[in-house]
C-alpha cells in the first residue's frame, strides 16, 4: 500500500478534509485545527466538496447527517469513486456516525427502507437507527481504546453490529460496538466533534503524523 506522504523526511503541512454535505461540519473543522495546534503540528483544514479535492488529502473526516442523502451526492458528483480509490492507498478516514455507515461494507437499508450505498470500505455491518425510538438522542460517557470516558453524543446512531477480518472494535457500550478501526479508516456511531473534548480527533490526526514520520 502505497502512502500519501512523499519520502522527503522534512515536516511539511499536513492536508485534512472535512466532507461538506451534511453534518457538522463546522466543528469537525475546529476540533481538527485545535487537534493541530495542540499537537504543534502545522496543517491546512479544508472542506471538501468535489472529486479533485478529494485528491491531495492526507485525511478525511466524513461526518454524520443522513447517510442515505450523503450517498446518493456522493454518487452523483463523483466524489464516491474518488473516497474510495484514495482510500485504499491510505488517506486517512474517520467517519462519524452516517460516516461510520459509509464507511461499512454491509448494513446499508434501515428499517424504513431507506437505502445507502455504502463506500464498502471496512469490514462492519452496520445497523441504522439501531437505538431505537426510546434512545433515539442520547449522551453517555464510553470506554474506547482512543480515550476512556469519552462523551459519546449518540443522535440517531447505528449500531456496529458485526466487525471481522481485519477491522477491531475499539469500544464497546452495553455490549454494542460503538467504534471500530481498520488500517487507515476509523468508524464512531457517536460525534465526538460535537464536545469540547478533543481526544479522538487527535488520535486520528496523530495516527497520520505517524505514518508520515516514518
Ligand atoms: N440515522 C442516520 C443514518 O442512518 C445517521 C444519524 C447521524 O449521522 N447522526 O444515516
Amino acid at each position: 500500500m502505497s502512502t500519501t506522504f512523499s519520502d522527503h523526511r522534512r515536516p511539511r503541512n499536513i492536508r485534512l478534509g472535512v466532507l461538506g454535505i451534511q453534518g457538522a461540519v463546522l466543528e469537525h473543522e475546529r476540533s481538527l485545527r485545535k487537534s493541530l495546534k495542540e499537537l504543534g503540528m502545522k496543517g491546512d483544514v479544508k472542506r471538501v466538496r468535489y472529486e479533485e479535492e478529494i485528491e491531495g488529502l492526507d485525511g478525511l473526516v466524513i461526518p454524520g447527517g443522513e447517510s442515505s442523502t450523503i450517498s446518493r451526492i456522493l454518487g452523483q458528483k463523483k466524489i464516491r469513486e474518488k473516497i474510495i480509490s484514495r482510500a485504499e492507498e491510505g488517506m486517512h478516514i474517520m467517519g462519524t456516525c452516517a460516516g461510520a455507515i459509509l464507511l461499512a461494507k454491509e448494513g446499508g437499508t434501515a428499517v424504513d427502507g431507506s437505502d445507502t450505498q455504502l463506500l464498502e470500505l471496512m469490514d462492519i455491518e452496520v445497523e441504522r437507527n439501531a437505538f431505537g425510538r426510546q434512545r433515539r438522542s442520547f449522551e453517555s460517557y464510553v470506554d474506547t481504546n482512543i480515550a476512556k470516558r469519552f462523551p459519546g453524543v449518540f443522535i440517531r446512531a447505528p449500531m456496529i453490529v458485526n466487525c471481522w477480518g481485519k477491522c477491531t472494535p475499539l469500544g464497546r457500550l452495553e455490549e454494542v460496538i460503538i467504534a471500530a478501526e481498520q488500517d487507515n479508516l476509523l468508524a464512531l456511531v457517536f460525534h465526538p466533534e460535537l464536545t469540547s473534548d478533543l481526544r479522538i480527533h487527535t488520535y486520528f490526526v496523530q495516527n497520520i503524523i505517524k505514518k508520515y514520520k516514518k
